[in-house]
């Protein structure tokens, strides 16, 4: 693309224009510091769609298996049940991890899982409701269309019957995770046990249908390209634009260390750091209808963060007071992120931190 091409088409997309999937491959494809023009105007667009609060959420993972009935080319953290890693907490350590979820005041615990080949549609409702004893209020945000498509199966009812029944039991949000790239030539080499792009489309809007919110994800940067990336956006800005339920896009750059992919030599090592911050300006830039985009510390590391943060970022996820999934990819800073922290970070870039809830309601 030339510099003027690009100097009018962001001038185009400051203006209204929707970008086209086209557009928005040929802008994640620069190679030079025009990347900085792209990212200035994600920042505009940021400012306009969600202002100058930064937000974080209050939140605790609880990895309740690490047994995996899909085992994706580029996880390093499903085992199958043989493995000597493999796990299973039981419904004690469940509730204690709710219970220290609790003393943490935390607003929202968010179940990372395994698709546990066995779980189903009543395994999710009573960890949901022993979550809920113990912590009660706090939002349970959980369950990726693929789990939802297992428990139906292992259930023999259809997805909208779990989806009720997790409802009634006390899911909060949904997760929009197992999306990884909405392009099934893709899935097929990345994650080709998993639900395929239309029925992960179909399962999220039959649960906005039903009210809940959901988060979108993708995982770019091992196979896919840069044309994929943009067919994968343009899934849920569809998505979106018929339903209003999701509440950001969180971007997950792929992590190499221990994953199949990489050890096979299919993938490079991970996502670069121009990759990373063209697709987080690339994101806010192309969904117009969509107020926040997350930027994943656990995956991108602190100070990395603060950038995508000036590049169309406006949410700094949760505080996750532990996530395995991030640390055994080789994932860096992925405990704990304080608060305290988050502020000086925000205030470093003159912007103010906010907590939120799930839904992005302010709650101080
Ligand atoms: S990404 Fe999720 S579904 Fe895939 S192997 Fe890892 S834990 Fe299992």
């Amino acid at each position: 693309m030339k510099d003027k091409d690009l100097g009018i088409l962001l001038d185009d997309i400051l203006s209204g224009h929707r970008m086209t999937v086209a557009e928005a491959e040929s802008l994640m494809k620069i190679k030079d510091r025009r990347m900085w023009d792209i990212a200035a105007a994600a920042d505009e667009i940021r400012e306009r769609r969600a202002g100058e609060v930064v937000t974080y959420v209050r939140n605790q993972n609880i990895h309740v298996t690490n047994i995996c009935r899909n085992l994706c080319n580029f996880c390093a953290f499903g085992k199958p049940p043989s493995d000597s890693e493999a796990y299973l907490f039981n419904k004690e350590s469940i509730k204690e991890s709710a219970r220290l979820a609790k003393k943490r005041n935390v607003t929202e615990i968010c179940l990372l899982s395994g698709v546990h080949p066995d779980f189903d549609v009543e395994s999710y409702e009573n960890i949901l409701r022993w979550i809920l004893e113990e912590a009660p209020g706090v939002d349970i945000h959980t369950m990726s269309p693929d789990e939802i498509s297992h428990a139906a199966k292992m259930s023999g009812i259809s997805t909208k019957e779990v989806l009720e029944r997790v409802i009634s039991a006390g899911l909060g949000t949904l997760q929009g995770t197992g999306a990884e790239i909405l392009v099934d030539d893709v899935r097929k080499v990345i994650c080709p046990s998993k639900v395929s792009t239309a029925e992960w489309a179909r399962i999220i809007k039959e649960a906005h249908s039903l009210g809940l919110k959901s988060t979108s994800t993708i995982m770019y940067g091992s196979v896919d390209t840069e044309k994929d990336r943009a067919e994968h956006l343009s899934v849920l800005r569809e998505i979106q634009d018929e339903t209003h339920g999701f509440t950001e896009l969180v971007p997950l750059p792929y992590l190499h260390l221990n994953t199949r992919l990489y050890e096979r030599g299919l993938a490079p090592a991970g996502a670069t750091g121009r990759t990373d911050l063209l697709f987080f300006a690339v994101s806010r830039l192309f969904l117009d209808n969509f107020d926040n985009i997350q930027i994943s510390w656990g995956k991108v590391g602190l100070k990395f963060t603060q950038l995508g943060l000036m590049a169309g970022g406006n949410d700094l996820g949760g505080t996750m007071f532990a996530d395995e999934v991030s640390t055994d990819a080789g994932g860096k800073d992925s405990d704990f992120f304080n608060p305290e922290e988050m502020k000086r970070i925000a205030e470093d870039i003159g912007r103010t931190l906010s907590q939120r809830n799930t839904k992005y309601q302010l709650i101080g």
